[in-house]
């Protein structure tokens, strides 16, 4: 498996048996990154942080040769609620989960920018861009991204452009980036099956691609621009095998941590990496 070297692959996995397990279980499936959550994914109170067991990830992942890994928030926050009382628990929530992130240093916590309900776009970017300066400081070793997102109902994140409106209000610009969905893009619209080229150019002119940190590497089960976001195991949707295995060759993109969200467990998710490494390889 000399190719888990040139290509970070790996999978969201649960942490529910401690970090440490969470760990060893990516490198025996083969995966040299890992995405996870740092609390119950519904957003329920965290447990009070285990630091040894996490110190011992982090010694784990460094002896192992892992690419940065990928802590990715709760799915219920709402940052851009028209509601004060949701947007401040989803602030609550993301600076406990980047306070516990300063454990892990050097590495990503992706989230969902949100839906904005009946508020203007206008609205709903301010709010989220206001909370990332409140939560970003100077001294943080972690950098924030936000997801593209599928354009389900009002979500925000459906374009590049409405992630560049966000991001422009960052005042400290080192800390922030994107984490590019496969299935969410497409869904969005964005033709990455027969125009991969042509969307990257779109994602530099609009956000600039050394601001892009992260790919979730997934199916649709739906057509381009379909708004529904269901994601496919790889090579059982729309955008098919071939057109993943060029996303994670293409040569602006081959050096960034791939993490599969495929509807599957981890023994799956070990296959599907070897699926692609073969093909690829
Ligand atoms: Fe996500
Ligand atoms: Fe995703
Ligand atoms: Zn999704």
């Amino acid at each position: 498996m000399t190719q888990t070297k040139t290509y970070a692959l790996g999978a969201h996995l649960s942490c529910a048996k401690g970090f440490l397990h969470m760990g060893k279980e990516a490198k025996d499936a083969g995966m040299n990154t890992m995405q996870f959550f740092l609390r119950n994914p519904r957003g329920a109170a965290a447990k009070p942080l285990d630091e040894a067991d996490v110190a011992a990830l982090r010694a784990f992942l460094a002896e192992n040769g892992f690419a940065p890994v990928v802590a990715h928030a709760p799915y219920t926050l709402n940052p851009c609620s028209p509601d004060e009382r949701v947007r401040e628990l989803a602030g609550e929530m993301l600076a406990d989960d980047l306070r516990r992130m300063e454990h892990l240093p050097g590495n990503f916590y992706n989230f969902h920018p949100g839906s904005r309900l009946k508020q203007p776009l206008e609205t709903a970017v301010e709010a989220i861009a206001e909370l990332l300066n409140r939560l970003l400081t100077p001294e943080m070793q972690t950098t924030v991204l936000l997801e593209t997102m599928a354009g389900k109902g009002s979500e925000v994140g459906r374009s590049f452009s409405e992630l560049h409106a966000i991001l422009d209000r960052v005042e400290l610009q080192e800390k922030v980036g994107v984490c590019l969905d496969t299935c969410h893009v497409w869904d969005a619209g964005y033709d990455i099956a027969s125009n991969l080229d042509g969307v990257l150019e779109e994602f530099d002119r609009e956000i600039g691609l050394r601001k892009l940190y992260c790919i979730h590497l997934n199916d649709s089960l739906n057509p381009c621009g379909s708004h529904k976001d269901r994601h496919a195991l790889l090579g059982k949707g729309e955008i098919g095998m071939e057109a993943l295995c060029r996303v994670v060759t293409h040569p602006q993109l081959r050096h960034l941590p791939f993490e599969l969200e495929t509807p599957t467990d981890t023994d799956g998710h070990a296959s599907e990496i070897q699926a692609i490494l073969q093909r690829i390889g």
